[in-house]
């Protein structure tokens, strides 16, 4: 059985751990591995040695900063199949799945190359007689970085090399079902010439979460994550003076409007809808289906279901994995169950699939759901898994006003052929992230990601622009080289 312990001074770090948590390998049932939960004064200690690295990172130049930055990226580059394989081993997710948020966190550290040009201030000469203004941004010290199962690679990544580059030391604390990665590219970092303690991990659950919340070296909290978590992380963070962006949960909602491509739209509900067996924060899991299409789409979609092969990631063929937990897995089956109950149509029910791999996976098929409405648990809550929910809408307007009034505002998408629709769509809707024919629309790494509503709490959504803005404090210095003109008591003017 692996041991997973922490990453702290670029080394492995097993001291004064006596709490663990158990690490599965989800297609199996099994547990595949043990990992450390950091207490309170292991986080003291962690903050200790990353306060100390970050006094002296700031202090690097920009030319030596991005050299790190690039050797890394050749190094994800380079082993992208090994972490991928790692993913896959505690997530479940199927290996091209997780080659792919390989390569969407890539593209973040080649984002964070260009940290030169991204951190240019503005000048002013002669803003006064003989005085010039400039703005700077700084980095802040020590920051941590909180991250979810779903996307063990991705979501570290969309964080930890901006707030590097940006010159800060960096405490990142995984999910505690899939730790394995995080500590995986702390050792690439570490190879790439990253200097001891700018990047640590420790691995833990709430109480190391609390500790790294309420710790005054921490300074900022990137947290991604469920949104009860998100909430209780931006408001316990900012109460303790931090700076806090938490990115929370998801209700993804794809309107596909009479005058859409029928076949597209199926294509691309099923894959947004059942990728990652819907463990994905810009999963669909609602269709909107505006009169008269709600038929036509749901027999499509119902067909393309049936060629989708749920089992092991590892092995060839398979097109959707297992559940993260058997806990997760019973949650997410405990709403088929229930929408059944409540009367909505299961056109699929994924409670009987046969996979392929080990019986003792957390399984549980493709699942599709008509006539749901939004009054039902189906709808209302974030279900994370493989279970798609079709509603009927009368028109536009009505499937406009079920996204706008929905508690969450992550991603959201329409399909049409009408130009002047979707324009009016991409105004008048209420989510953060709108796909036009795209039904995942995860913005590239230099636009900013994140969503309104309870899926984000804080103003600076991740990575792009707002991640080098979130890592940073402005300042402006005004400056006169001039012989002095005497003393004034007046108000600079
Ligand atoms: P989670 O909220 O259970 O856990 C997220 C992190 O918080 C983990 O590191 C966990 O150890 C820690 N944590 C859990 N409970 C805590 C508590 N009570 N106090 C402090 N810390 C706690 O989320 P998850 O199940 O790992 O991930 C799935 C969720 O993340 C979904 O809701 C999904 O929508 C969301 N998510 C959102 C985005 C986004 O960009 N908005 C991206 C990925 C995932």
């Amino acid at each position: 059985m692996r041991h997973i312990t922490h990453f702290v001074g670029g080394k492995p770090w097993p001291h004064g751990t006596t709490r663990h948590g158990e690490v599965y390998d989800p297609a199996t049932g099994r547990v595949a591995g043990q990992v450390d939960f950091a207490s309170p004064s292991d986080v003291d200690a962690v903050v200790a040695a990353a306060e100390s690295a970050a006094r002296s990172w700031r202090e690097e130049p920009l030319s030596r900063r991005t050299k790190v930055m690039f050797a890394f990226r050749q190094l994800v580059d380079a082993r992208r199949d090994e972490i991928a394989a790692v993913v896959t081993a505690e997530h479940g997710k199927v290996l091209a799945d997780a080659a792919g948020e390989v390569q969407r966190g890539l593209e973040v550290v080649e984002y964070a190359c260009g940290i030169p040009a991204l951190l240019q201030g503005r000048f002013s000469e002669n803003v006064s007689t003989g005085v010039d203004s400039y703005s700077l941004r700084q980095p802040l010290g020590v920051v941590a970085v909180v991250s979810p199962f779903n996307f063990p690679v991705m979501v570290p990544l969309w964080f930890v090399p901006i707030a590097i580059a940006c010159g800060n030391a960096v405490v990142l604390k995984p999910s505690e079902k899939d730790p394995s990665a995080a500590t995986m590219l702390a050792e690439w970092f570490a190879e790439a010439g990253l200097p001891d303690g700018v990047l640590n991990v420790v691995h833990g659950d709430k109480q190391t979460v609390d500790a790294l919340l309420d710790h005054k070296g921490v300074k900022a909290v990137s947290f991604v994550g469920s949104t009860p978590v998100a909430r209780y992380v931006y408001e316990r963070g900012t109460q303790a003076g931090k700076r806090v962006q938490a990115l929370g949960g998801a209700k993804n909602h794809m309107v596909v409007l009479p005058d859409a491509d029928l076949d597209a739209a199926a294509d691309a509900a099923v894959s947004a809808g059942f990728g990652s067996a819907g463990e994905r924060c810009m999963a669909i899991s609602v269709v909107v289906a505006v009169d008269p299409v709600g038929d036509a789409l749901v027999e499509r979609i119902a067909q393309r279901i049936q060629g989708i092969r749920t089992g092991d990631g590892r092995r060839t063929g398979c097109d959707m994995g297992p559940l993260v937990t058997g806990a997760h897995r019973d949650r997410v089956t405990s709403y088929v169950d229930g929408g059944v109950t409540a009367g909505a149509t299961a056109v699929v029910d994924g409670r009987g699939v046969q996979p392929d791999g080990d019986p003792g996976g957390f399984w549980l098929g493709p699942t599709l759901f008509d006539h749901v409405t939004p009054d039902m648990a189906l709808y209302t809550d974030e279900i994370f898994g493989p279970v798609l929910s079709v509603v009927r809408a009368a028109s536009y307007d009505e499937a406009l006003a079920l996204v706008n009034r929905n508690e969450y505002g992550n991603g959201t998408a329409i399909f049409t052929n009408d130009g002047g629709a979707a324009r009016r769509f991409q105004h008048e809707v209420e989510v953060g992230m709108v796909g036009v024919n795209v039904p995942i629309p995860v913005p590239m790494a230099f636009f900013s990601f994140g969503g309104w509503k309870s899926s984000l709490f804080g103003d600076s959504h991740a990575h792009g622009a707002d991640g080098v803005h979130f890592f940073t404090r402005g300042k402006v210095v005004t400056a006169r080289w001039l012989p002095h003109s005497g003393m004034s008591l007046g108000f600079p003017s």
